[in-house]
């Protein structure tokens, strides 16, 4: 970006700024998606449950246009504006404090269409303030619309089973999504919606700091790392990923590895590929040097 703006390129800028501002969101960022290590290990998470779902199988869909988005995947690197004003978390060291400024802060919201289309709460996100793990999922159901908690119906389920698979427990991890409304009908989320809801999810992210976050699905994936391939070039290694308004020159947190699995959704309905989730967890596992429990346990 040159050093001396043209003065109307500069009252559009402050406009975007201050309307962005109004919207919730405080900083525009560039986010870099690198290949940092490969997966490794392969078995079977045999504690998993297998009955049908009625989301859909948007991996599938995804993985027969596999080839066909690669080439955009590729070119993702974006959005070199960077721009940061204060936040009201910002400088709030405890991250239970900084997670209630951004809930406050997110308010009744009414900043996407996903409001006047039958929500019943906002679903925020559920877990520990510090933890190394976290999951990020597309957007609430029906069960977490009623309960206001991710993750909490039969996905919800096998997703804890996921997590104790790890050997850790639900309480350990923190549970969020892009959209943090149901979308009618449990259809995917627009892009627009993602767009306007997922700035807090970077702040959620930015205040928790996690080693390593989980996108679950092709919808979180996509979002995440901005990019547009498929389930099968997204999965299988760590991407490093820092959420919009961290620094990279933070020497507290340099940013987290984001790894792709399946949605548990898509799990119930193809448990097939469970093998496959479990792998991606393995890899994750690996990298935080975490154990299976012991069959006693
Ligand atoms: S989905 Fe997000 S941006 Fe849209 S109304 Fe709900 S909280 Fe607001």
């Amino acid at each position: 970006m040159p050093s001396v703006l043209d003065p109307d390129l500069r009252r559009a800028l402050a406009e975007r700024v201050r309307y962005c501002h109004e919207m919730g969101i405080y900083d525009f960022y560039r986010r870099e998606a690198r290949v940092a290590e490969s997966a490794v290990g392969a078995a079977e998470v045999d504690d998993l449950s297998s009955t049908s779902s009625q989301r859909r199988d948007e991996e599938q869909r995804e993985e027969m246009s596999a080839k066909k988005s690669a080439a955009v995947a590729k070119a993702s690197s974006e959005n070199l504006l960077e721009v940061l004003t204060p936040r009201p978390e910002q400088g709030v060291a405890d991250p239970i404090a900084a997670l209630k400024l951004i809930r406050e802060d997110l308010g009744e919201c009414i900043r996407c269409k996903l409001h006047k289309q039958g929500r019943k709460q906002i679903v925020f996100g559920v877990g520990n303030p510090r933890a190394d793990l976290m999951f990020v999922g597309e957007g609430p159901g029906a069960d977490e619309d009623t309960q206001g908690e991710p993750f909490v119906g039969r996905a919800g389920q096998l997703l804890n089973n996921m997590i104790k698979a790890m050997g850790i427990r639900r309480e350990d991890v923190y549970i969020a999504n892009v959209v943090k409304c149901r979308p009618p009908g449990n259809r995917t989320p627009e892009r627009d919606e993602c767009e306007t809801c997922s700035p807090f999810l970077m702040r959620q992210i930015s205040v928790i700091k996690p080693k390593v976050m989980v996108a679950l699905g092709a919808v979180a994936a996509k979002n995440l790392l901005a990019m547009n391939a498929s389930m099968s070039e997204l999965r299988g290694r760590f991407y490093d990923f820092l959420p919009t308004g961290a620094r990279s020159s933070d020497p507290s947190w340099p940013g987290t590895k984001l790894a792709v699995t399946y949605h548990p959704a898509f799990l119930l309905r193809d448990p097939r590929q469970k093998g496959e989730a479990w792998k991606d967890l393995q890899m994750v596992m690996k990298y935080l040097g975490l154990e299976p429990p012991k069959k006693s346990e």
